[in-house]
């Protein structure tokens, strides 16, 4: 019988010894926010809201994308509006720097964005996506159905994503939500309503804790706070159910909400080139 116990004891030790073992090193995850453009006027922001509430409201919004390094892989969250836009004044646009060139002050070879996550098929969000046409892409299925019908709904513009569309390239349609890496660091949130397939993302940070960044879910803190829902979102119901999801969920995680297109959220994470993480 002592036998018996010694032998489970050492097989129990044993197997705690491989258990730890098999625990991986924790993987070093940050997040880094680049200008992906910003209006040069406020602009008047009434189709923001379907209840009139933001009639007479201006406000100058800022374009932001993010780069997501987990271990060695990167995740870019959002491509911005496209190169052109910032060369044709009537755009009203400033876009300093592009998505590549950003990279490229980062020393990360745009060859090494291995994933394109993009929050839904709006030009302002998927405007540099062509520069990484050999990352798979990673849309809400909604949104890639709607890229790929036949029949198009207006607005819905397949050309800045033609590598996927049309050319070949590897794409993941996201249904629900989607754990990136599989270790719950970082999470793409199913949030429809603006776009049937719209998605916003979450980051599971070490020591800045847990970041919530919209996407299109809202697009300034006026009307997040509000639950504003805009005149051009595709389905109300489904953006107010998103809206109830997210502030819950950013309460139940104690998460700092980064709304993308919010100037007053950019100090929300630490100025480029430093990463939160
Ligand atoms: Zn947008």
């Amino acid at each position: 019988m002592k036998k018996t116990l010694i032998a489970l004891a050492v097989v129990a030790l044993g197997g705690a010894a491989v258990a730890q073992q098999a625990a991986p090193a924790p993987v070093r995850v940050t997040l880094t926010r680049l200008d992906c453009g910003r209006s040069a006027q406020p602009r008047d922001l009434a189709a923001f809201s379907d209840t009139y509430a933001m009639d007479g409201f201006k406000k100058a919004l800022v374009a932001s994308c993010y780069l997501i390094r987990h271990g060695d892989e990167y995740l870019l969250w959002d491509t911005g509006y496209a190169v052109t836009a910032r060369d044709n004044p009537q755009a009203g646009l400033l876009m300093p720097q592009t998505v590549v060139e950003q990279l490229r002050r980062l020393n990360v070879d745009p060859a090494r964005v291995g994933r394109v996550g993009i929050s839904h098929y709006h030009g302002d969000h998927t405007g540099q996506a062509r520069d990484f046409a050999r990352a798979t892409l990673l849309i809400g299925a909604g949104d890639w159905a709607a890229l790929t019908a036949t029949e198009r709904a207006p607005g819905v513009d397949p050309s800045p994503l033609a590598a996927w569309v049309s050319g070949g390239g590897k794409v993941e349609p996201v249904r629900g939500d989607k754990d990136v890496w599989g270790d719950g660091s970082v999470v793409i949130l199913d949030t429809p309503g603006h776009t049937p397939g719209h998605h916003s993302l979450l980051v599971r940070l070490k020591g800045k804790g847990n970041v919530l960044l919209t996407g299109d879910l809202s697009h300034f803190a006026e009307n997040y706070a509000v639950d504003g829902v805009p005149r051009f979102n595709t389905n109300r119901a489904d953006t107010l159910a998103s809206l109830h999801r997210f502030k819950r969920m950013a309460a139940a995680l104690k998460a700092t909400v980064v709304i993308q297109h919010e100037p007053a959220d950019i100090t929300k994470l630490p100025a480029f080139p430093q990463a939160a993480e």
